[in-house]
């Protein structure tokens, strides 16, 4: 398949339109045998950016990211990878979590160790926190740069007046602004990315890496009520993203958007990824996959969006309309 890149906003970085997370899977779902398969797959096929964070598994996610582009060798050069702080990596203290210069350093540095990596490309604050001022962050983020120890920061689930916040501060003091945001976005979660951020795209330039392109993996359509006994919906302390994701409304919904997607001989997850890179403001569509099958099929997406024309567009647009 031929990948395609976009620019991260207004950055002069060009990531892949679709990236490979790791969230649940790595270092707990799958083995990293899978995890390596994965990696490689999505490499050979043009991906060029891997998302993690300190929180996911605990710091081993990262751990088996960092083991497996160690082994690949590919040239550092060919490739971006991320981290995101906010969570901690497992402590809880108030000094192991949250975006205070103290934490956002020390989990930087931990995130390198564990990435066994030189510099993060990407480095998101995970969540806003509301007991830093934002200068503090922005002010850190900055000297992380100038450091040389991350390339690009960003922000993830952020509303747009703190994106808005954080530009202005960093306006003001010549300092790096956030490049990118990471909002969920699918067809069942449209509102931040087509309404709130509207206007920061032509503003500030925001690039965004969205996530859940499959809702968790109910617009593969595999689900019932229960969730598909060999996912992510069944994983023991996972009853919250089952309740959340999988519900009457969305299962009738995956119903009809499937038959659009019949119709145009392509598979529901293909259709539901190729509709978020429809949307031009989405710099990169971050997967997930736990079997190598699921990624084979999904990197099809670059190639449907063709098939997504106007007309079929309008159609989804109306089913999902209805059912909101
Ligand atoms: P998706 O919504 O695409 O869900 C991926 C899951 O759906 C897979 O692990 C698999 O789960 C199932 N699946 C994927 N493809 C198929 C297929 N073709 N057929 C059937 N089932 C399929 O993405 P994620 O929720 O995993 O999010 C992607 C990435 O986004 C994460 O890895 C992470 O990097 C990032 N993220 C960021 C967040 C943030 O707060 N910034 C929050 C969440 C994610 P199963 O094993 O159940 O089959």
């Amino acid at each position: 398949m031929n990948m395609r890149y976009r620019r991260l906003g207004t950055s002069g970085l060009k990531v892949s339109e679709l990236s490979l997370g790791s969230w649940l899977t790595f270092g707990k779902q799958i083995d990293d045998g899978t995890a390596e398969a994965l990696m490689k797959m999505a490499y050979d096929n043009g991906i060029n950016f891997f998302d993690n964070a300190e929180i996911y598994s605990r710091g081993e996610s990262e751990r088996v990211m960092g083991r497996i582009l160690k082994k690949m060798e590919w040239p550092r050069d060919t490739w971006t990878v991320s981290s995101k702080v906010f969570f901690g990596a497992g402590g809880k203290l108030p000094t192991q979590v949250g975006l205070h210069r103290k934490h956002v350093v020390e989990a930087c540095n931990a995130a390198l160790t564990r990435l066994e990596v030189e510099y993060l490309d990407l480095y998101f604050c995970h969540r806003p926190d509301p007991e830093t001022p934002i200068a503090e962050t922005v002010w850190t983020m900055h000297q992380l740069v100038m450091q040389g120890k991350v390339m690009y920061w960003g922000t993830s689930e952020w509303s747009a007046d703190e994106i808005k916040q954080a530009h202005a501060i960093a306006e003001q003091h010549h300092l790096i602004a956030p490049a990118m945001e990471q909002p969920q976005y699918n067809m069942f979660h449209r509102e931040k990315v087509e309404k709130e951020f509207a206007h920061l795209y032509g503003t500030v330039g925001l690039g965004t890496t969205i996530w859940s392109p499959l809702a968790s993996g109910v617009l593969s359509g595999k689900h019932t009520l229960d969730g598909d006994a060999s996912s992510r919906m069944r994983m023991a302390g996972l009853d919250w993203l089952r309740e959340r994701e999988l519900n009457e409304a969305r299962l009738k919904t995956v119903k009809q958007v499937k038959e659009v997607a019949d119709g145009l001989g392509l598979s529901l997850p293909v259709v539901a990824i190729a509709w978020c890179l429809k949307n031009s403001c989405v710099s990169t569509v971050i997967l997930g996959a736990s079997k190598t099958a699921q990624l084979e099929e999904n990197l099809k997406a670059v190639e449907a969006q063709d098939a997504l024309t106007p007309d079929v567009m309008a159609r989804i647009d109306k089913i999902l309309t209805t059912h909101a």
